[in-house]
Order: C-alpha cells, then sequence, then structure tokens
C-alpha cells in the first residue's frame, strides 16, 4: 500500500516536504522550508539557537519529530540520541528554498537526487552567497529522461515549465505496472515566484 504524508506546502505556497511510502521505500519529495518558517516565534535577530541544534525547532514543533531524518550534530547539539537513517532517498523538485532548505538538518547518508542544473546552481549560490550552506549531502544527480530505482519505486523525473530552470515533477511508479496509487506525484508548485 502507498502513502503519502504531507508535512509541508498543504494550504499554502511552499515549504514542500512530503513523504511517499511504498513497500520499503520511503522517500522524500522536496525538502522545503515554508516562507514564514519560524515567523510566530522569532524576528530579526531573534532565531533558534543553533548550538543547541534541533532542540528550539523540537520544543516549538517547527519541525517533526521524525527518528532517522535529521544528522547526528544537530540531534546530539539537543542532547538527542542520533539513529541510524530510516529513509530511501530525498528527491528535489528544483532550487528553490522553499523546496530545499530544510536539507541542512537532513542526514548525510540519505541520498539527495536532484537535476544537475539544480546541482550546478546550488553550488554557485553555496560559493557565492552568505549564510547559504545546506551542508554536505550524497548528492546524485539526473537529467531528463532518466529515472532512478528507490527500493523498488521508479522514479521519473519529469522537466516542468517554472521559474527556476531544472525543475521537475516526479512520476513514480513500481514496476512491472504503475502503482495502485499515487501514480502520479505532482510535487511542484504551481505558481510562480
Ligand atoms: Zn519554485
Amino acid at each position: 500500500m502507498t502513502s503519502l504524508t504531507f508535512y509541508g506546502g498543504v494550504g499554502e505556497i511552499g515549504g514542500n516536504k512530503v513523504l511517499l511510502e511504498d513497500g520499503d521505500a520511503r522517500i522524500w519529495l522536496d525538502m522545503g522550508s515554508t516562507f514564514d518558517f519560524g515567523s510566530e516565534y522569532f524576528v530579526e535577530y531573534l532565531t533558534p539557537r543553533e548550538r543547541f541544534g534541533l532542540r528550539d525547532y523540537f520544543a516549538l514543533g517547527l519541525l517533526p519529530r521524525l527518528p532517522g531524518l535529521y544528522a547526528a550534530d544537530w540531534l546530539e547539539s539537543a542532547g538527542l540520541p542520533h539513529e541510524a537513517p530510516r529513509f530511501s532517498a530525498a528527491f528535489i523538485s528544483h532550487i528553490h528554498f522553499d523546496h530545499t532548505n530544510h536539507l541542512r538538518f537532513l542526514d548525510a547518508a540519505i541520498p539527495v537526487h536532484l537535476g544537475i542544473g539544480t546541482k550546478i546552481i546550488l553550488d554557485s549560490w553555496e560559493i557565492t552567497t552568505r549564510g547559504m550552506d545546506l551542508l554536505a549531502h550524497d548528492y546524485r544527480t539526473f537529467r531528463t529522461g532518466g529515472s532512478i530505482d528507490v527500493d523498488g519505486v521508479e522514479v521519473e523525473p519529469i522537466h516542468v515549465d517554472h521559474s527556476a530552470p531544472a525543475a521537475y515533477g516526479f512520476l513514480c511508479t513500481r514496476p512491472p505496472g504503475p502503482s495502485p496509487t499515487p501514480g502520479t506525484c505532482a510535487n511542484m508548485d504551481r505558481t510562480r515566484k
């Protein structure tokens, strides 16, 4: 049975963070931050105390407490135990931060798939933009026409028009035939920004 759990991107533009589960496959579709992330609690210089890792993020309910998702540094700084990754991969639809920014919390052992154009832009931004650092990951790039098998689910990136180049939706199937649900995983935001 296939399930989709939405940890962001519902009733709002951006912040997409969708977990697809099918058999052994546990696949994240985007790992974004909402545009108003934490604005109920923080303003200007008042920010989460990152020396305490994820403590503030969890205490304020800003991030889901999911075992096997977060990097050891973020957990151990919060006094929490690190667990081995429980997720197969993350797929990034495009470069905008409301689809990428929470990669910085992700365990570096979880493979991150993204278009080669998105990776080129990300590399450039991390060099040239102060404060832009999604940290090290097991990045794996794809091109239009390819597909990736992830624990039995085939993920086919479908190039789509958007205000960022190298933007993709993802067609997810379980070979040899289409998965009963969801079939098509269209997690692109529909608006231009
Ligand atoms: Zn976008």
